[in-house]
């Protein structure tokens, strides 16, 4: 496996960094064949974006916080990209919000569930945390959904009110609305279906959002209503005004 090598004085330092963390994930099993292809188009749209984080994107992220602290049982619920490069972060959320993290895979096998779960529990006891990691032995399955994607655990995602799922897929977040809940979704691109169906839809990169969520929910924040539309349309009024 290559080292990382680029200086941090490159100004695609961080970009290049989350690139190498998803290489390093690729390598340890925990990814599958299309995670990069995935991530690229993330990527493209974080370029239009202009790769910070908007006014409009960190609206949303509070209001997610205040809607996670606000659940009778929020769940946070990782797929292989996020918590190839989000873990730390992610634990962190969910060690303050006192909820489990489910590891919930599109493309599910045993291999790659062990080797999320593995890392996860690795990086939960380097940081010293008791957060309760859920996803190898699902006992429920989404309705509507066939096949292993349908596939998770009762008392994660089963029994949750608020599922705080980024880089989720576009009919399973149809799915999630569909048993009643409250679905947050993280997706840098403001066209992609579960960007659009979610009920709350941050529109920016996973690791800012992990870090500004993680600032967010350690003080207590008052419930606001709000309009989901307004954060896809002040997505695309942001591309807009930078190009146009
Ligand atoms: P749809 O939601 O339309 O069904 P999809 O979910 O099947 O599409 P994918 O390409 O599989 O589409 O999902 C990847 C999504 O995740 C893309 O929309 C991409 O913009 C987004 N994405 C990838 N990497 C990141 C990241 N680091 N932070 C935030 N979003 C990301
Ligand atoms: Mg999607």
């Amino acid at each position: 496996m290559r080292e990382f090598e680029a200086d941090p004085s490159h100004p695609r330092y961080h970009s290049l960094w989350l690139r190498h963390k998803l290489e390093l994930a690729q390598h340890a099993g925990m990814l599958a064949n299309s995670a990069m292809i995935a991530h690229g188009r993330g990527e493209a749209f974080d370029y239009l974006l202009g790769e910070k984080t908007t006014d409009s994107a960190r609206h949303a992220t509070k209001i997610a916080a205040a809607k996670l602290q606000d659940a009778t049982k929020p769940i946070i619920c990782l797929n292989g990209n996020t918590t190839a490069l989000a873990a730390d972060t992610m634990l962190q959320i969910a060690e303050h919000l006192q909820c489990p993290i489910e590891i919930n895979i599109f493309y599910r096998t045993n291999e790659r569930m062990k080797a999320l779960i593995n890392y996860l529990s690795e990086r939960k006891e380097e940081l010293g945390l008791g957060v309760e990691i859920l996803g190898d032995s699902p006992d429920y399955s989404i309705p509507g959904l066939k096949g292993p994607r349908a596939s998770c655990c009762w008392n994660g995602i089963g029994e949750s009110d608020v599922v705080f799922v980024p880089l989720e897929d576009g009919d399973r977040c149809e799915a999630l609305r569909k048993m009643g809940k409250f679905v947050i979704v993280v997706d840098l691109n403001p066209l992609s279906r579960s960007a659009q169906k979610a009920s709350l839809t941050i529109i920016d990169e996973i690791t800012r959002v992990g870090n500004n969520l993680l600032e967010f929910v350690n003080s207590p924040i008052e419930l606001e209503d709000y309009q989901n539309e307004l954060f896809i349309e002040g997505a695309l009024s942001h591309i807009a005004r930078r190009f146009l």
